[in-house]
């Protein structure tokens, strides 16, 4: 993998830490922390309230002297999508803020660090992992911060399907595996020769494998799929629906009747059925209320296709960023993508002199609609970074928070399944070689 590939990704959000704002949006119970957590926890929750002037203060007394003690050998990371300010924070204690695509290549970038302190979900974790150096380790804050498109799209789903595929169509299917997937899904793509994508290289990627007349299974997410074929000019006659969850993993040609078979025969592009609930609200209508206001729209493309048809602009979270960044005093955006990203674009926008509103906040009861944040995601909170740094010093981090590539976990129970180092071996090695086939795919000029 080239320097260059990873030099180009560090730089600050921009984002900051104002007086008085509002830590975190929820407090969770105390039962609700993993056990070693909870008298983080409860001193967490008997603060007076949730402000910087409270709760700074309070992580200071245990991330200053573990700062101190690790030094550039810790890295905290975190997803632009994180809610209760998270992301503030961690650039606070001199982490980093990016998306998937470039968290994935934090541990390779970096090499000093050896303590890779990931608050975000478990896929994105599980990405950085398959890409770190020998002695680097990754934690996750919270094991319990799964991704809905990933649970819909196991790997004990989605092998039967690919082995289905296969029987049919040989070494002509091919997996496209989005980020939002687990190690063990990512190495069904590298095993079939294919690439894991983002949404920002997804028609880069889609785009590479069908020159090589590949027919693609791509995995997991429907709405995405249906944007790049989309983006790629691959006619609707020539994608076919799978199904997602169980039910994908269920799905047998023999069973199909013969209409289905050859639609599923002349197909370029088959759709693992599986969505993102934050990003499937938007609605056409949503971008005719802001456009007639004066309001530019921007969607994230896991949205549905005929809303991403409207917009002014779609693209990925640092598209998205990168366009709140590059707003004018005056300017004015209506953004479709996660709640707690809309938020900080808003506090970014407002620093600015522009202003940026979620698409599905809309002020007229006959609409009903409202903008949410991704909720597995907020199951990282203050109580979650401190605990895990702070038991990290004292050598007692509990082993359900550390992350090795090839893991699934039970997102209920935070319970983890391991692989064998053989077993780890071989899905590692498939993992990466889709991960680094992306980053060819998407660095190549
Ligand atoms: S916003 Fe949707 S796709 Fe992104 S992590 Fe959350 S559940 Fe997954």
């Amino acid at each position: 993998m080239s320097t260059r590939t990873v030099e180009h990704l560090f730089r600050p959000s921009g984002l900051q830490i104002e007086p008085g704002l509002p830590i975190c949006q929820t407090d969770f119970p105390l039962d609700w922390y993993q056990e070693e957590f909870k008298p983080y926890a409860e001193e967490y929750l008997a603060l007076p309230d949730r402000t910087p002037e409270s709760v700074l203060p309070w992580m200071d007394r245990y991330l200053e002297p573990a700062l101190k003690e690790f030094g550039p050998r810790l890295l905290l990371l975190a997803h632009y999508y994180m809610g209760g300010e998270i992301v503030k924070l961690v650039e606070r204690y001199g982490g980093r803020v990016a998306d998937s695509y470039e968290l994935a290549l934090q541990a390779r970038g970096n090499t000093q660090a050896e303590l890779i302190v990931e608050s975000a979900v478990h896929f994105m974790a599980d990405a950085i992992a398959t890409l770190a150096h020998p002695h680097q380790q990754v934690w996750i804050t919270n094991p319990r911060a799964g991704c809905t498109l990933e649970m819909y799209a196991k790997e004990h789903q989605v092998a039967p399907a690919v082995e289905e595929l296969r029987a049919r169509y040989g070494d002509e299917l091919m997996v496209i595996a989005y980020m939002n997937t687990s190690g063990r899904v990512k190495a069904l793509a590298g095993a079939t020769g294919g690439a894991v994508c983002t949404s920002g290289n997804a028609q880069k990627v889609l785009q590479w494998a069908l020159a090589q007349k590949k027919k693609v299974l791509f995995v997991p997410d429907q709405n995405l799929a249906e944007v790049v074929c989309w983006w790629s000019g691959v006619a609707p006659e020539l994608q076919f629906q799978w199904g997602g969850g169980e039910a994908g993993g269920q799905m047998r040609i023999a069973r199909m009747g013969a209409e289905e078979r050859a639609r599923l025969d002349a197909a370029r592009v088959i759709r693992w059925g599986s969505s993102c609930g934050v990003h499937t609200i938007f609605k056409p209508a949503m971008v005719d209320y802001w456009r007639a206001r004066g309001y530019r729209v921007l969607v994230h493309p896991e949205s549905p296709l005929p809303v991403v048809q409207v917009a002014d602009g779609s693209g990925s979270t640092r598209y998205l960023w990168s366009a709140v960044e590059a707003a004018k005093p005056g300017d004015k955006l209506a953004i479709a993508t996660e709640g707690h990203f809309v938020k900080n674009a808003r506090a970014l926008a407002r620093s600015r002199g522009a202003e940026v509103v979620h698409l599905a906040d809309i002020p007229d009861p006959t609409y009903q609609s409202i903008g949410c944040g991704c909720a597995t995601m907020s199951r990282n909170d203050p109580p979650h970074l401190v605990a895990i740094v702070d038991l990290l010093r004292k050598g007692h981090a509990p082993d359900a928070n550390r992350v090795i590539a090839g893991d699934v976990v039970d997102e209920t129970t935070g319970a983890r399944e391991r692989l064998s180092a053989d077993e780890r071996a071989e899905v590692v090695a498939n993992a990466r070689r889709a991960l680094e086939r992306m980053v060819e795919i998407t660095e190549r000029r």
